[in-house]
């Protein structure tokens, strides 16, 4: 739940969300640029998104609830004006408070004059830096911990954004892919273990920083590099230069944006999302052999999967499940009620395909096991002698609190239920994850290594504030 009366300093909020960041040697539409790369990625956040652009010492601001396209109209685009920087921001919340006072860029007008900030994350010491600055006379608008960085950034800035960034960051515990913007500056951040990913494009002689590869090619740009844990890349007039906060020993990027939250044409830390979920439908096929007629993928994200699979085993691969493309993912529902109703709006069983087969289908993942279950009975419906549902990776036993949608051990079946019963429950003939290590093989071209918490609570930070609400944990 929102809470309004912000008596607890800790909002419990998770973010799902993608940033942008454009800087140009000319002033030109910069806005329209970020606008584009905000649509490529969309899929990291729908509930809010905007749009900062900074030009003559000004900063002018747009943001709005819902989707890229329907924020920014013409008209609302159009009124953005020219630049030489903009920060944009898609944002996904999952508690309930997505209220547009929670969107982002956090636009203020700061020791370093107007100043603008969009973060992709989550901070797990938020409860405790809040506290401080509220001891410390501070006032918050909002519950994300977007706005302690924002404030903190600007307490240590004394006039040099740089300083206020490398002294504010350190403070920060969490995951935290990060852009700011002043008047003359672009500052990108990746946290100190790379949870979140964060890229460097260049467009001649424009640079961009975003989430994703995806959106770098969206815009025209040529990507760079990945920005490495700890980095913190300024861009002025000057080019480009970094700076590093503390370094940890290793390395935690979050292994789930290869399993589900990344669009399959971005490269993430040199492996590409797409090579990797085939990899995940390979190595199950490899291992986990099943006598079957068909397999199939749930669209969009596992359907490479089964490609793979399908590869291996010889066992042909076809379309079991039709999908709506106007809708979007089943967790923008915010409830429960809505989320299973979603995913019959969403697919539908290709009953000519399935009927009288023994089905292999593949998945990303179970989290609820809402989708599972729904899809299985589709398939039976639709006419399949047998279902075996294999998932691309392991059980999801742990929360997510650095910046993925699952938050309770309550919501996730596969810490409350063994394989074999997860299985009655979705009513699949058999069921089959991959292992921690299996998964990791699937990313083996990776850079970094992973934070694979949500699968076996080897988490890169300590919990904090979520012990400290231990109501998360019920
Ligand atoms: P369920 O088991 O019903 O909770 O749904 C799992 C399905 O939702 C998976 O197959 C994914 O496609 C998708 N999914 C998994 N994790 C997430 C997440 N963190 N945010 C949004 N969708 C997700």
């Amino acid at each position: 739940m929102y809470r309004r009366d912000l008596k607890l300093p800790f909002d419990g909020m998770h973010e799902e969300c993608g940033v942008f960041g454009i800087y140009s040697n000319e002033t030109r539409d910069v806005a329209h640029t970020a606008y584009y790369g905000l649509y490529a990625l969309q899929h990291r956040g729908q509930e809010s998104c905007g749009i900062a652009v900074a030009y003559a010492n000004q900063v002018r601001y747009f943001k709005g609830m819902g989707l890229v396209p329907e924020v920014f109209d013409k008209e609302h685009l159009a009124s953005l004006p020219e630049g030489d920087i903009a920060i944009g921001h898609v944002r996904y919340s999952t508690t309930g408070a997505s209220s547009l006072l929670n969107a982002q860029p956090i636009v203020f007008a700061g020791k370093c004059g107007k100043t603008a900030l969009a973060h992709n994350g989550n901070l797990t010491n938020t409860k405790q830096l809040r506290e401080e600055l509220i001891r410390d006379n501070a006032v918050f608008q909002t519950s994300i911990d977007s706005e302690v960085m924002a404030l903190l950034i600007n307490k240590y800035s004394d006039g040099d954004i740089l300083q206020g960034v490398l002294r504010a960051c350190k403070l920060f515990k969490g995951s935290f892919a990060l852009v700011v913007m002043t008047s003359d500056k672009l500052i990108a951040v990746r946290d100190p273990f790379g949870i979140r990913p964060l890229v460097l494009g260049k467009n001649l002689d424009e640079y961009i920083v975003a989430s994703e590869t995806c959106a770098i090619d969206a815009v025209g740009g040529n990507v760079v590099r990945d920005i490495r844990p700890g980095e913190v890349v300024v861009i002025d007039s000057e080019g480009e230069h970094s700076y590093f906060l503390e370094r940890e020993k290793c390395s935690a990027s979050c292994i789930f944006e290869y399993v589900y939250f990344a669009r399959p044409d971005s490269v993430i830390d040199g492996c590409s999302v797409y090579a990797a979920r085939k990899e995940a439908g390979r190595i199950l096929a490899k291992y986990y052999p099943i006598h079957a007629d068909i397999v199939s993928g749930v669209p969009d994200s596992a359907v490479v999967a089964a490609r793979g699979y399908s590869e291996v085993s010889g066992i042909p691969y076809v379309e079991a499940l039709a999908k709506n493309r106007y809708v979007g993912r089943t967790f923008i529902q915010p409830d429960q009620s809505m989320r299973e109703n979603s995913v019959s709006v969403k697919m539908n069983a290709l009953r000519a395909n399935i009927r009288g087969k023994r089905l292999i289908i593949i998945d990303d993942s179970i989290v609820r096991g809402t989708t599972s279950r729904k899809i299985v009975r589709m398939l039976r419906e639709g006419g399949a002698k047998e279902v075996h549902m294999m998932i691309c990776s392991p059980v999801v036993k742990h929360p997510c609190y650095l910046g993925i949608d699952m938050q309770s051990y309550a919501q996730l079946i596969g810490a409350n239920r063994s394989v074999d019963e997860i299985c009655k429950y979705i009513g699949a003939d058999s069921l089959t994850y991959l292992t921690v290590d299996q998964l990791k093989e699937t990313c083996k071209s990776a850079k970094l290594d992973f934070c694979t918490g949500c699968f076996d609570a080897n988490y890169p930070y300590a919990l904090d504030d979520y012990q400290a609400d231990k109501h998360k944990f019920e």
